[in-house]
């Protein structure tokens, strides 16, 4: 099933002096507990997308069927940990925003500190963490929410690449793990190859869709073991091709 229909989007900004078109007629299906990645070059709509998706901005044309509930969780390219909370209380933010701080909530807390390695350092400080430890600190306050789907902005791009292998395979094993629906922006092809399902390619702005690639990798091959599988280097040579550079 799909948990979304993006169709025909359109987006245009209007600015005091021009009009910038931003996406051109995109459609994709979200499927059900799927990863999808939208690679692109730098602005070509990929953020324009997500914030179309969460509702912060409305589409000129086109439209985004939810065809169940959504419960968004949003990581976004700085892990906007707050230095002056514990790595509890950051984790415990989405909850205290939205309202939804139980019992029960606060155990799944703390039963995903424990599971990602974090739960001896709840009292420590963000600024005490490593890259890849606050990465996961940023990941378990979107997953306390218990999102439904999950969008990820190049929430790794800022990382060392040994910590970027690391925090791949942790996070597609608690996507796998978890009942949730990702998707992942990118421009690193090699990010997308090893974590997708499903890889949507577009174009140079005004965003439209150029390619469409199915990946069928076995789900229990981890992110940086894909990487010895022969068709890696095949997808990545196309996609190389085909994806505009500036
Ligand atoms: P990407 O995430 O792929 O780098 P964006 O979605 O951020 O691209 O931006 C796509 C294009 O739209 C860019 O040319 C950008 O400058 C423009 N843009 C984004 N947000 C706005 C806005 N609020 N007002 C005007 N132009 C915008
Ligand atoms: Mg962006």
């Amino acid at each position: 099933m799909n948990l979304i229909n993006i169709c025909n989007i359109t987006k245009i900004y209007h600015t005091k002096s021009k009009e910038i078109k931003a996406l051109d007629n995109i459609s994709i299906a979200i499927e059900d507990n799927k990863i999808i990645s939208i690679v692109g070059p730098s602005g070509c709509g990929k953020s324009t997308l997500l914030n179309i998706i969460t509702g912060s901005e409305q589409p000129s044309t086109g439209t985004i069927r939810e065809n169940r509930k959504l419960n968004i969780g949003y990581m976004m390219q700085t892990d906007a940990l707050l230095p002056w909370l514990t790595v509890f209380e950051n984790a415990c933010l989405g909850l205290d925003l939205k309202k939804i701080k139980t019992k029960e909530s606060i155990n799944y807390v703390n039963d995903l500190l424990k599971k990602y390695g974090l739960y001896e350092f709840k009292d420590e400080y963000p600024n005490n963490l490593s890259g890849g430890m606050r990465q996961r600190l940023a990941l378990i306050r979107v997953l306390a929410i218990r999102p439904n789907i999950l969008l990820l902005d190049e929430p790794f791009s800022k990382l060392d690449c040994e910590t970027r292998k690391n925090i791949s395979n942790d996070v597609y094993k608690i996507i796998k793990e978890l009942n949730i629906t990702p998707i992942l922006i990118t421009h690193d092809i090699e990010e997308a190859i090893s974590l997708s399902d499903n890889i949507i390619l577009l174009t140079k702005r005004p965003g439209r869709i150029k390619a469409i690639y199915k990946l069928n990798f076995d789900e229990t091959i981890l992110p940086s073991t894909r990487k010895k599988d022969e068709i890696f280097d095949t997808l990545y040579d196309d996609i190389w091709r085909n994806i505009d550079h500036d």
